[in-house]
């Protein structure tokens, strides 16, 4: 492992998807009405959002040219190859050439490119997301340094893990999914309102009943209500006390999840949709959320540090969240979680990380109610050979 100040520039930037396939779509079983079309896409009901039937992500490759790798994954589950291609097409030209090193300058200068066309968001910040988590893999391979500690940290060796999504048919077979990982040392929870089909209260209630008064349970309510009816559902949900509510009303109200903020008593959630510091400093500003969720895959390790650093200034907790991948970005959330004192709690997405931990070598570990944190120089794991069989190359 090459050790020098030396410039040791980037020399090739590869991009990949990872094929993800299991049995069930993301969520669980597909609900009344719910179609896959020609091109293996469903809408969700109860959130009118797309999902691929079959899942996969996207894996970026980065060499130096002294050989040293770096490992990057973004969203890869709708049109990867658009993500791909930008990477391909516009992104590697001005990367191949620059010193790793440089990675926040790099960042920015790549941000920079497509702001005056509006891309200040969407798939072109998920294609710099991938690039810069490769560039800290580097920086932290070539200075032998996890990213935590690049970072300033760790503050925490491990960090505290709450189960998300309970992707069962009936409500009786959730309670029964969340009372085994109760006993598996879990004790906080997530569910998902566009699958809770008898609806967020009876969800609510029957899983607090399951769980005890000790437990705690979040519910994802996807952007799916008005200000007014998010208000309505808090009072109504009160008595069983929710951990927080995410994400009520749709991304583009800020007025209005502010309102809900304010006036519910409620801790509102979100973040997982935000790309940099500036979609945060919009809800942060008007005081429109009680805690950050920031999400790796779409923020890359320069903004969600960014994020949970504006999160901090304001006294915010941060609890990350956690997304459909294949183990690089979710190891990356974890080297940058570890190096902010104010994240509390990580997303746990057991029905993508349990069937796939083995597509990391140095492998993930999720165990009675924590994450326990990689050591290894950079995010800490490189894909295993399962995963490099199921990694599909994108010229
Ligand atoms: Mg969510």
């Amino acid at each position: 492992m090459a050790k020098s100040s030396l410039p040791d520039p980037i020399a090739a930037v590869e991009v990949y998807t990872v094929d993800l396939q299991q049995d069930q779509p993301y969520l669980g079983s597909l609900r009344t009405g719910e179609v896959i079309n020609e091109h293996g896409y469903f809408v969700r009901r109860g959130n009118r959002t797309v999902y691929p039937s079959h899942n996969r992500s996207l894996v970026i490759r980065a060499i130096t040219e002294s050989g040293i790798e770096g490992w990057g994954e973004t969203y890869g589950i709708i049109a990867p190859t658009a993500t791909a291609a930008i990477i391909n097409d516009l992104l590697a030209g001005f990367v191949i050439g620059q010193d790793p090193i440089r990675r926040e300058a790099i960042h920015d200068q790549l941000y920079d490119l497509m702001r005056v066309r509006g891309y200040t968001g969407g798939f072109y910040l998920d294609a710099l997301a991938a690039i810069d988590i490769a560039l800290w893999d580097i920086t932290g391979k070539r200075t032998g340094l996890s990213v935590a500690a690049l970072l300033g940290g760790p503050y925490h060796a491990s960090i505290p893990a709450y189960v998300s999504g309970l992707p069962k048919d009936t409500l009786a077979e959730r309670c029964e999914l969340a009372q085994q990982w109760q006993q598996r040392g879990f004790d906080d929870f997530k569910f998902a309102m566009p699958v809770a089909d008898e609806g967020p209260v009876k969800e609510l209630t029957a899983l607090r009943k399951e769980l005890g008064n000790e437990a705690r349970i979040a519910i994802d309510l996807h952007w799916a209500y008005t200000a007014r009816e998010a208000l309505d559902l808090t009072q109504q949900l009160a008595g069983e006390r929710p951990w927080f509510l995410e994400a009520p009303v749709p991304t583009e109200d800020i007025e209005g999840l502010a309102e809900v903020a304010v006036l519910s008593n409620q801790a509102i959630a979100g973040g997982e949709e935000w790309r940099t510091e500036f979609d945060a400093r919009q809800r942060i500003d008007r005081r429109a959320i009680h805690i950050v969720q920031p999400e790796m895959g779409h923020t890359g390790i320069t903004q969600f540090m960014r994020i949970g650093r504006f999160a901090q200034a304001h006294h915010l907790p941060i609890i990350p969240h956690a997304t459909i991948g294949a183990g690089i970005f979710l190891a990356a959330s974890l080297q940058a979680s570890a190096a902010l004192r104010g994240v509390v709690s990580h997303e746990f997405q057991h029905s993508v990380f349990e069937p796939f931990r083995h597509f990391t070598s140095n492998v993930l570990s999720c165990e009675d109610g924590s994450y326990i944190l990689p050591q290894t120089p950079g995010i800490g794991v490189e894909p295993s050979d399962a995963m490099r069989a199921a990694m599909k190359r994108i010229t």
